[in-house]
């Protein structure tokens, strides 16, 4: 069984980024400049944002951690992003979900410039993905776009079951693995919490993305023998025996699947990191894009560029 390791590949993506800034610090250009909104003290965000911001050191990007209370209204958030807006030294704007119950979360997904939505969550930049034009493709599902071209997984023809219909990770996946990529041209199902006889459709499938959020969701009576299967979730479970009080699962029961499946990616350790790389190179793609260089980056032709019409 092949380990899909989100790690490798994402340091891979991570060095490409890092040999580009300093071609162009050394160019006297300035480097691409990342901003990141975190509202409130949710632990999980935190480290979201945390990791965010030290991948954007590592590769030599600026950072800028706004922070607000989560007594901010919603006036005043949108304010303050139309001022990021309008900061021309600003790339890539992201603000962390999920926001407090006060704050419509999509009306600040609307308000942050299409130009500038590195997390590719603005329905003009979601409208763009479908339609095959240049875009942001949403941070997890390029970095699943990611780890599938580092271990050149063969997808052109295949069955892909994508379970889970949000609008951050399996609806544009199902999207993305239906266009004409070259790790796309698979015919895809889309499976949610209402699917009937979900165990048969996933004994069909080549490739199995899981995004559900429930911890050993896929069992391995539901896959068949070679899968792929690419696990998604991120669950916090109560473990006493752990310095944090907790440990992340993810959706994929791994010992048993790992058993049957051609290749597995882990959690953690497998999309997390990738997720990360995918919001680096939206950010890269952003300050490119903004300031015109002409930059070339491994991989971006092959994964990403290619005509996503049919
Ligand atoms: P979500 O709660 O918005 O969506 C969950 C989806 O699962 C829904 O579409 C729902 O219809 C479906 N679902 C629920 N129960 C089901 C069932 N019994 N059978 C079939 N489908 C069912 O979640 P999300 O934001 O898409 O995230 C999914 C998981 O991925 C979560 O664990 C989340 O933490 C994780 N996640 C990980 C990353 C990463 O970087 N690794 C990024 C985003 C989300």
């Amino acid at each position: 069984m092949l380990l899909l390791d989100g790690k490798i590949a994402s340091q891979s993506v991570k060095d490409d980024l890092k040999k580009a800034t300093q071609d162009l610090i050394e160019q006297g250009k300035r480097a691409p400049h990342l901003a990141a909104v975190l509202i409130g003290n949710n632990g999980a965000s935190e480290t979201y944002v945390a990791s965010k911001v030290k991948s954007c050191s590592e590769i030599g990007f600026t950072s800028t951690l706004i922070r607000f209370n989560d007594s901010i209204s919603e006036d005043e958030l949108l304010q303050r992003i139309d001022e990021l807006n309008n900061d021309d030294s600003i790339d890539g704007i992201l603000v962390q979900l999920p926001l407090p119950k006060h704050i419509n979360e999509g009306k600040i997904i609307d308000t942050i410039h299409p130009e500038k939505d590195v997390d590719g969550f603005h329905p003009m930049n979601v409208g763009r993905m479908v339609q095959g034009l240049e875009t942001f493709i949403p941070a997890t599902p390029y970095g699943i776009m990611l780890l599938m071209e580092h271990y050149d997984l063969q997808t052109k023809g295949k069955h892909a079951v994508v379970i889970g219909r949000s609008n951050i990770v399996g609806r544009p996946m199902s999207i993305l693995l239906s266009s004409n990529l070259l790790y796309g041209n698979c015919t895809v199902t889309l499976a949610h919490r209402y699917s009937q006889d979900l165990h048969q459709i996933t004994q069909q499938a080549d490739i199995i993305i899981a995004a559900v959020g429930i911890p050993d969701f896929i069992k391995a009576d539901m896959i068949k023998e070679g899968a792929i299967v690419i696990d998604v979730g991120i669950t916090r479970v109560d473990d006493p025996t752990s310095p944090k009080g907790y440990r992340i699962k993810g959706d994929v029961d791994f010992v048993n699947v790992a058993k049957k499946a051609s290749a597995l990616s882990p959690v953690p350790g497998g999309v997390g990191p990738m997720t990360i790389s995918g919001l680096m190179k939206n950010t890269m793609d952003a300050y490119i894009r903004r300031i015109a260089v002409p930059i070339h980056l491994k991989g971006d032709e092959s994964v990403m560029k290619t005509n996503l019409r049919d």
